[in-house]
């Protein structure tokens, strides 16, 4: 029986395989996609202690490395069902049929980004729309381009397409943005970027690419933007119901658990993005990571 399992290959995942190995503990790790989490497509990093302008890309794939040195096992494959109790031990199912046991379960599954949920998303997705600018930005070089949000994502993206992109205009609900005011300084010095603040991206419009939006002000009012590209960059929400049988969740999906990283199943542990918590950061991440991968060596060393 695995000492250790953890379900998300993250910045929390990958730093819980790293502490756990090193406690000596057996370790799988089990990711759906690549390795690495969401902040594999955050192009520059400053505010990671000691790492200042490393991209989310090489950090990401620093962070495998390391779990991989410290001999943590990894299975590419989703997670489709996680059963048991502390007391008869875990079992863990993925889509493809691998199974494993676990005396412990760290769940480290993050968030996915959020989606519009007009007409025409999912046709237009990858014809225009995209939610990843580090990918994307490249296929509209000196053209128009448009990001929705307001928050660090939606400003980093505007800042990077901005030395790509012929003209960025980046839309937002409020009339102030959510992200770091650095970073909100850095994007307005930019001359070919203007804000569309206090509106809502309500219409995709397109052939067989995408052509325009319709923005609706909150007074109501509709304008038409012409643009080539629409990156999305309005949140995060978890994937957690997975979950949902083997721990509390809140209302809005994210595992119930303090610093600790505990749940309310004993022997269960979340950490990153995926539980309850105030700052979701790289840096809390790894600091849950190492959180729950000790709380769960000990326990699993004394079974
Ligand atoms: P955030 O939740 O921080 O921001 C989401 C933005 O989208 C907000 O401005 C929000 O508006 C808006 N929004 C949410 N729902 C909708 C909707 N249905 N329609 C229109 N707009 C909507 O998400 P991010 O992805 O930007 O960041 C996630 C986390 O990662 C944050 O903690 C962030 O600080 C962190 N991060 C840090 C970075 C860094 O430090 N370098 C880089 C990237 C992310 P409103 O403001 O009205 O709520």
């Amino acid at each position: 029986m695995t000492d250790v399992a953890i379900i998300g290959a993250g910045t929390a995942g990958l730093t819980a395989a790293i502490y756990a190995r090193r406690a000596g503990r057996s370790v799988v790790i089990f990711e759906g996609e690549a390795p690495g989490g969401q902040i594999i497509n955050t192009p520059e990093i400053d505010n990671f202690p000691g790492l200042p302008g490393v991209s989310g890309y090489e950090y990401a794939n620093k962070l495998y490395e390391q779990a991989q040195q410290f001999g943590a096992e990894f299975v590419f494959d989703t997670v489709k069902k996680v059963s048991g109790s502390l007391e008869e031990g875990f079992r863990i199912i993925t889509e493809y049929g691998t199974e494993c046991e676990a005396k412990t379960i760290i769940i480290a599954s993050g968030v996915k980004r959020r989606e519009m949920g007009l007409a025409g998303e999912q046709e237009y997705t990858g014809r225009g729309i995209s939610y990843c600018a580090t990918c994307d930005g490249a296929f509209f070089k000196g053209k128009t381009a448009a990001v929705f949000g307001g928050g660090n994502t939606a400003v980093e993206d505007a800042i990077y397409l901005s030395e790509i992109c012929k003209k960025v205009y980046i839309i937002h609900r409020r009339n102030q943005f959510r992200a770091d005011a650095t970073l909100v300084d850095e994007l307005l010095a930019n001359d070919n970027v203007e804000t569309k603040l206090s509106y809502t991206v309500s219409a995709i419009h397109g052939d067989d690419k995408l052509t325009s939006v319709t923005l609706t002000s909150v007074e109501g009012r509709d304008e038409e933007l012409v643009t080539d590209a629409l990156f999305v960059a309005i949140g995060l929400i978890p994937e957690n119901g997975v979950f949902k049988d083997l721990v509390d969740l809140d209302e809005a999906g994210y595992v119930i658990a303090d610093e600790t990283c505990e749940t309310s199943t004993p022997g269960v542990f979340a950490a990153g993005d995926c539980r309850t918590k105030d700052v979701r950061q790289l840096v809390t991440a790894a600091a849950d990571g190492a959180t729950a991968a000790i709380s769960a060596s000990r326990l699993s060393q004394s079974l």
